[in-house]
């Protein structure tokens, strides 16, 4: 189980947030179709709580443990906004 430490819940699940585009399709009559699927722009990948919309993870690896073990993991943003660090590191780059 895993408590969200910015609303209390407990949570089993997190949303992943990606940013990117859907490209459309439009006709003379304003008429729409997606083309294609939506492709992420690897600006935004973000691990967050259902329940309040936190940000509990910045890479899958965090956010499977957080899941797993209920704490967060080496770079999580706090309630103020700011990165929290914990006292082991990872690399976030892959
Ligand atoms: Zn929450």
């Amino acid at each position: 189980m895993a408590i969200c430490e910015h609303c209390g819940k407990d949570i089993s699940t997190l949303n992943n947030v990606q940013s990117g585009y859907v490209i459309y399709e439009m006709d003379a009559n304003g008429s729409y179709s997606q083309v294609d699927g939506f492709e992420p722009d690897g600006n935004m990948n973000e691990w967050h709580c259902p329940n309040c919309s936190s940000n509990i993870a910045l890479c899958e690896e965090d956010a499977m443990e957080f899941l797993s073990r209920g704490v967060p993991g080496d770079n999580i943003l706090t309630r103020e906004g700011k990165t929290r660090r914990v006292a082991f590191k990872r690399n976030h780059t892959s």
